[in-house]
C-alpha cells in the first residue's frame, strides 16, 4: 500500500484562458504537504521490507518531513540530522511526527557528515532527490493523470536536485508521452540545472541566495542532467519575486499555501500565454503544473519575504 494520496487534478479557471487550459496535480495537499511524500514513501517502504531498523534523514525541509511521516506510519524510528540554519516551521512538524531532531553542525554539509557518524548498518538513509527508488514513487503522480484521461502539451515543475524532474520524465515515458516537453523551473540563485544544462556537465553552485530553499541543490544529481539528454526537457529561471508574488496569488485563488520552491513553476502558469517566454509554453493548449506544495514558507513569511525582495 502506497503511503501517499492520490491528489485532485483541477482545471484553474484563475490561469486559464479561452484554448489554454491549465492543469494543477495538487501535490500540495499530500498529507505532509508536498509531492516527496511519494518518493520518500516509496523508498522508505523499500527499507522496511529489506529489514531496516531505522529511518536517518539528513533534509530539515520537506524531504525529512516525508521520511519522518513514512516511519510513523511504517512503525519505524527517524532521526533527522539538520544544521543550525533549519527553519523552525518544518524542524517543528518533523518533531511533531514523533521523529528524533539533531541539530548538529552549521551548514547542511556538517549535518549530514554527522548523521553518517551516527549511522548503524541496519539503519537505511533516504535521500532526499538521487535514487531510483524516489524517481519511481513520483513517477506515479503521471500515472494518476493518465488514469483521468489527460494528455497534456507541456508539463511545468520545479527543479531543486531534479528528483520530481528525474520521477516525472520516467512517468511520461511510461506512458509512452515521449512528445510531452517539460519546463524545468528554478530561481536565480538556486539554478544548478540550467547551470549543468547550459555547461554540458554538473556544476557545483558557490552558494545558495535564493529564498527557494527547497531549491537550494548546489549541484542536481547526475540523472536529472541524463533525462535532459532523452526527453525535450527546456530550463526556466524565475526571480524570487515572481516566484513569491505567485505563491501569494495562488493562495487568493486557489486558497492552498505553498513555498516559493512551488512558486517558480506557478509564475509560469500565470503569465498570460501570449506573455510567456518560451514558445513551448506559448503553445500549450492543456498545460499540466506540478503544484509540488512545501510546508517551510507560512503565509506570513511569504508575505515578509516579498517585502524584502
Ligand atoms: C524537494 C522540493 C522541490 C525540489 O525537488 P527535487 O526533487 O529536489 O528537484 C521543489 N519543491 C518542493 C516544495 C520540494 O519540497
Amino acid at each position: 500500500m502506497p503511503l501517499h494520496l492520490q491528489t485532485p487534478l483541477i482545471e484553474s479557471d484563475a490561469y486559464g484562458r479561452p484554448g489554454h487550459q491549465v492543469w494543477l496535480k495538487m501535490e500540495a495537499l499530500q498529507p505532509c504537504g508536498s509531492f516527496k511524500l511519494r518518493g520518500v514513501g516509496h523508498a522508505c517502504e523499500a527499507a522496511a521490507a529489506r529489514g531496516a531498523r531505522r529511518l536517518l534523514s539528513s533534509s530539515g525541509g520537506n524531504a525529512g518531513l516525508a521520511v519522518a511521516w513514512a516511519g510513523r506510519r511504517l512503525g519505524l524510528p527517524v532521526t533527522v540530522v539538520v544544521p543550525e540554519t533549519t527553519l523552525p516551521q518544518p524542524k517543528a512538524l518533523i518533531a511533531q511526527q514523533g521523529a528524533q531532531v539533531v541539530v548538529h553542525g552549521s551548514s547542511w554539509m556538517e549535518a549530514n557528515d554527522h548523521l553518517m557518524q551516527l549511522r548503524q548498518p541496519t539503519d537505511a538513509f533516504i535521500h532526499p532527490f538521487d535514487d531510483p527508488l524516489l524517481w519511481q514513487g513520483h513517477a506515479s503522480m503521471i500515472n494518476e493523470v493518465a488514469a483521468a484521461g489527460r494528455k497534456p502539451d507541456a508539463v511545468v515543475l520545479s527543479v531543486g536536485g531534479g528528483g520530481l524532474l528525474s520521477g516525472v520524465v520516467q512517468g511520461l515515458q511510461a506512458q509512452g508521452w515521449h512528445d510531452v516537453p517539460v519546463v524545468a523551473v528554478e530561481t536565480t540563485g538556486a539554478a544548478s540545472l540550467a547551470a549543468a544544462m547550459q555547461a554540458g556537465e554538473p556544476v557545483t553552485l558557490p552558494a545558495i541566495t535564493s529564498v527557494a530553499t527547497s531549491l537550494g541543490a548546489r549541484c542536481v544529481a547526475d540523472q536529472a542532467l541524463a533525462v535532459t539528454r532523452t526527453h525535450p526537457v527546456q530550463s526556466a529561471v524565475v526571480t524570487d519575486r515572481e516566484a513569491l508574488q505567485a505563491c501569494l496569488r495562488f493562495a487568493d485563488d486557489h486558497r492552498v499555501i505553498v513555498e516559493p520552491a512551488c512558486g517558480a513553476a506557478l509564475a509560469l502558469a500565470m503569465t498570460e500565454p501570449a506573455q510567456r517566454a518560451l514558445p513551448v509554453l506559448q503553445q500549450a493548449q492543456r498545460l499540466l503544473v506540478i503544484v509540488c506544495g512545501g510546508v517551510c514558507t507560512p503565509h506570513a513569511d511569504l508575505v515578509r519575504l516579498l517585502d524584502a525582495a
